[in-house]
C-alpha cells in the first residue's frame, strides 16, 4: 500500500506497535498464492473468482515495486490437490470443482499469460493414478489428488525484500514501537498513538487502517462495527529443511475441510501445517489476545512432533524424519481473521467462503481487509486508486 502510493509521489508514514514492520502474521503463514482451488464449499465460485484477480496482481505487483521479475521469484513446487477421505465433498465433486475454476483461470489470464509467476495456467490439471497415489501418499486417505499450477513463495524472503524497499523510499516514514489507539477526526484526520510510554497525535489527509487482527478495535471506535460475526483463529505451522539425501515430500493440499497441506521447495525447504495440530486458538472478541507468533515451549515441540507426526501417516516421505535432525526449524503462528460463527469442521461455516474482503472507506478514512496474503497487492492498488482519485478532485 506504501509502496503503491510512494509511486505516485505521494508522503506515507506507517506506523507498527512491533519492532519491525512485516513480523506478524506476514511472516507466519504458508505463502500460497491461491488460484481458488481450495474453495470447493464455495460453489458459487465467488471465493475462487476473488483469488485468481489477487494471484495475478500478485508478481506483477513485486516486479513492479522490488524489481523481482515474477519468473525469478522463488516459488514451491506446484500443489497437487489431494482428497482426503474424510473430506467435506466427494472426489467427483471436488473433480468437477477444480475443473470449473482452472476453466476461470484459463479465463482471467487470457490478456496476462506471464502473470502467475511466468506459469503456464493453460494446460489441463492432471488426475494421478493409483500407482502415483499410492508412490507418494497412503492410497487409503488420499482418495484423489490432482496436478494444479499453484506455487507459494516463502513470506519470509518476501517480507525481507518488501521491509528493505520501504525502508529505503524516502517518501515512506517507518514508526515502529507506535501502536495506534484511535483515528479521530480533526484538521483532517488524526491518529491517536502511544509510542514509549507516551501519547501523540499526527495529522494527515487520508488515513488506512490495515492493522489485520487490531483492526476492527479502530474501525469500532469510528462507529464501523461489522454487522456479522467474526472469527479470529490462531493457526500455526512448523517450516523445516529436508536433511541432506531426504525424499522431498510432493507439495500438496488436502481437501476439503479441516486438514492442511505441505509445501515443498526444490532447496528442501519445507512447509506443514495441519489444522487439528496447529489451530490453538479462536476469539470472537474485538481484540483477539496478543497471541505469540512464536510459541513458546513446550507447545513449540508439541506442535513440531504433532504436525509431523500427524501428516507422515499417509505422507511417506515425512515418515523417517526426527524432529532434531531437521535444519532451520521454525514454527510460527499468526491470526487469520474471517467471518464465521462455527470452525471450518462445519461444511456449512461461512470460512469456507471468503470474498467479503476488501477496502471500505468512508471519506477520507480507509479501512482494509486482504483476507489472505495473495490479496494484499491488489486490494493495496485498489485503495491507492481511491487515495489518487480524491487529491485529483
Ligand atoms: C498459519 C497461516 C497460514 C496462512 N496461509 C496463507 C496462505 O497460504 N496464503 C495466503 O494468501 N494467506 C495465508 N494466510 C493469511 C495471511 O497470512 C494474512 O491474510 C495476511 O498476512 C494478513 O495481513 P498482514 O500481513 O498485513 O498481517 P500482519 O502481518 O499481522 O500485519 C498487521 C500489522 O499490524 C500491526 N498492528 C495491529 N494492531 C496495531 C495497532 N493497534 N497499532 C499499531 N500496529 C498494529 C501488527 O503489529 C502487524 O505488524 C495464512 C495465515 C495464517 C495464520
Amino acid at each position: 500500500m506504501a509502496l503503491a502510493l510512494a509511486e505516485h509521489g505521494i508522503d506515507v508514514t506507517l506506523f507498527d506497535r512491533n519492532e519491525q514492520l512485516l513480523s506478524r502474521t506476514a511472516i507466519a503463514n504458508e505463502g500460497k498464492v491461491h488460484l481458488g482451488y481450495m474453495y470447493a464449499n464455495d460453489p458459487g465460485y465467488s471465493t475462487a473468482r476473488m483469488m485468481m484477480r489477487g494471484a495475478l496482481a500478485f508478481a506483477p505487483f513485486f516486479e513492479r515495486h522490488l524489481g523481482l521479475a515474477g519468473d525469478a521469484m522463488a516459488v514451491s513446487r506446484p500443489a497437487a490437490y489431494v482428497v482426503h477421505r474424510d473430506s467435506q465433498r466427494t472426489a467427483e465433486d471436488v473433480s468437477q470443482y477444480l475443473a470449473a475454476v482452472h476453466a476461470l483461470i484459463r479465463e482471467s489470464s487470457r490478456q496476462r499469460p506471464d502473470a502467475y509467476f511466468g506459469r503456464d495456467l493453460d494446460a489441463d490439471l492432471r488426475m494421478w493414478s493409483h500407482a502415483e497415489r499410492e508412490a507418494h501418499f497412503d492410497p487409503q486417505v488420499a482418495v484423489a489428488a490432482f496436478d494444479t499450477p499453484e506455487v507459494a513463495i516463502d513470506p519470509v524472503a518476501l517480507a525481507d525484500a518488501v521491509r528493505s524497499r520501504v525502508n529505503a523510499d524516502r517518501r515512506i516514514a517507518v514508526r515502529t514501537g507506535h501502536e495506534v489507539i484511535s483515528v479521530e477526526d480533526g484538521d483532517g484526520l488524526e491518529v491517536v498513538l502511544r509510542a514509549g510510554g507516551r501519547a501523540a497525535r499526527e495529522r494527515f489527509d487520508h488515513v488506512v487502517n490495515a492493522l489485520w487482527e487490531g483492526r476492527f478495535a479502530i474501525n469500532e471506535k469510528r462507529g464501523l462495527l461489522p454487522d456479522r460475526p467474526w472469527m479470529h483463529r490462531l493457526k500455526y505451522g512448523v517450516s523445516f529443511r529436508l536433511p541432506e539425501g531426504a525424499g522431498k515430500p510432493p507439495s500438496a493440499t488436502f481437501v476439503s475441510g479441516p486438514f492442511g497441506e505441505v509445501v515443498s521447495y526444490d532447496d528442501g525447504l519445507t512447509y506443514l501445517t495441519w489444522y487439528p495440530v496447529c489451530l490453538q486458538g479462536i476469539s470472537s472478541d474485538i481484540t483477539p489476545p496478543q497471541w505469540p507468533t512464536y510459541p513458546s515451549e513446550p507447545l513449540r515441540s508439541s506442535l513440531l512432533q504433532g504436525t509431523l507426526s500427524a501428516m507422515a501417516q499417509f505422507v511417506p516421505a515425512l515418515r523417517d524424519l526426527a524432529p532434531d535432525e531437521l535444519q532451520d526449524v521454525s514454527v510460527k503462528g499468526g491470526v487469520i481473521v474471517a467471518w464465521g460463527r462455527t470452525d471450518i469442521y462445519d461444511p456449512a461455516s461461512e470460512l469456507h467462503q471468503r470474498f467479503a474482503i476488501g477496502v471500505t472507506s468512508a471519506g477520507r478514512y480507509h479501512s482494509i481487509d486482504p483476507g489472505k496474503l495473495t490479496m494484499a497487492p491488489h486490494f493495496a492498488e485498489v485503495c491507492a486508486g481511491r487515495i489518487l482519485q480524491d487529491r485529483v478532485r
